[in-house]
């Protein structure tokens, strides 16, 4: 008997947290390498192991520069503010973090318009879409300047072909274009893309490190060595300049080198997981590393205590309960929640009726 299944139900806390790919701890190796980090001051450009994740990301990205970030929504707000000035307008897809989580900044902070584009469940924004949107030269419209997409978009990863062409569409008319990339090496390892392939239609790319990557902290903007120049003088305005922070480059290092290879891991246990809730005859669906399971409203909390229980965390309902896998649930602690899930939904081929149906 495995050490899960040994505690199983005894709620002695979590074996298994669902809730979200940012609850990963740096595992030893990487603590190793934090500690052994050559440092020095970033603020003086004197940080190797911060300037060594920078040009590695940059180079990989085929992108002249980088800049590290202590998170993505800073990374993502100072390439905001390095493309856009004040009156400017920037096009994002209604369903982006840049347009729902974080905190409308690039409004507040550098007089940005965020104008939402209608975006199905694929995340796709057409041709169309885009260039319908952008306003024309007139003194009643703001100037729209920038094009924001993100991938992979609710764990969904977006083909390079509609990216390509959202993107075109964007450049045809002046706007430059930025990826907020949290979860880009989820959307490589689903589409088996090269990362240079994948990042090669923007000008800008933000890649977070502290989600499926497992560092603690951390972001890299990626781009043309100017843009990346004005994005470097946002990031000391918003406080996030640090001084001897290539500890915590030196764990986006390790991540880059040791588990960017793994997703593909979460991937498969998230299909697995999907499978086996499908099998009850809930209704779940998988998007790389997430399961989003929908069940009535009615019976979330009961799913909800019934998991905890059982020593398994999952997160909020709207409108689906998102799932997330991620290096720190291994296939005993993935049994472990599946077992909880079939405690609660029935067997498969029990023969009783699925009640999340
Ligand atoms: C997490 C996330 C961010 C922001 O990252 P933080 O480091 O939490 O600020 C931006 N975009 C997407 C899509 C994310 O998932």
């Amino acid at each position: 008997m495995n050490a899960y299944a040994s505690m199983r139900g005894a709620a002695l806390g979590t074996l298994c947290d669902l809730r979200s790919d940012t609850v990963t701890t740096p595992c030893k190796g990487m603590r190793a390498a934090m500690a052994a980090a050559e440092v020095g001051d970033d603020v003086y450009g004197e940080d190797p192991t911060v300037t060594r994740l920078e040009d590695h990301l940059a180079q990989m990205m085929g992108k002249e520069a980088g800049v590290f970030f202590p998170t993505g929504t800073q990374s993502n707000l100072a390439a905001l503010l390095a493309h856009c000035g004040r009156g400017d307008e920037i096009l994002v897809g209604e369903r982006q973090h840049i347009r729902t989580s974080e905190a409308a900044g690039a409004s507040v902070l550098g007089g940005i318009a965020l104008w939402p584009l209608a975006q199905g469940a694929d995340g796709i924004l057409t041709a169309e879409a885009v260039r319908s949107a952008i306003k024309a030269d007139d003194p009643h419209y703001p100037v729209t300047r920038l094009l924001c997409l993100e991938n992979t978009l609710g764990g969904h990863a977006i083909a390079l072909d509609a990216i390509q062409t959202a993107a075109q569409a964007a450049r045809q008319a002046g706007l430059a274009v930025h990826l907020d990339g949290a979860r880009f090496f989820n959307a490589t390892t689903a589409l088996a893309c090269a990362p240079e392939m994948l990042a090669a239609p923007f000008d800008t790319l933000s890649i977070c490190l502290s989600k499926g990557l497992g560092a603690p902290v951390g972001s890299v903007l990626v781009g043309d060595r100017d843009r990346l120049a004005k994005a470097r003088r946002w990031r000391k305005m918003l406080g996030g300049a640090m001084r001897q922070s290539g500890v915590m480059a030196a764990a986006g290092l390790y991540a880059l080198e040791h588990i960017v290879s793994r997703l593909a891991d979460d991937h498969a246990r998230a299909a697995r997981l999907a499978h086996a809730l499908c099998d009850t005859g809930a209704r779940a669906r998988v998007e790389t590393n997430m399961v989003f399971l929908t069940l009535p409203e009615a019976q979330y909390d009961a799913l909800h205590d019934h998991m905890a229980r059982n020593g398994v965390q999952i997160g909020g309902k709207s409108p689906e309960i998102r799932l997330v896998l991620h290096r720190d649930v291994d296939d005993a602690a993935l049994e472990a929640a599946i077992s909880g899930f079939q405690a609660f939904f029935g067997q498969p081929d029990s023969g009783s009726p699925a009640s999340g149906a």
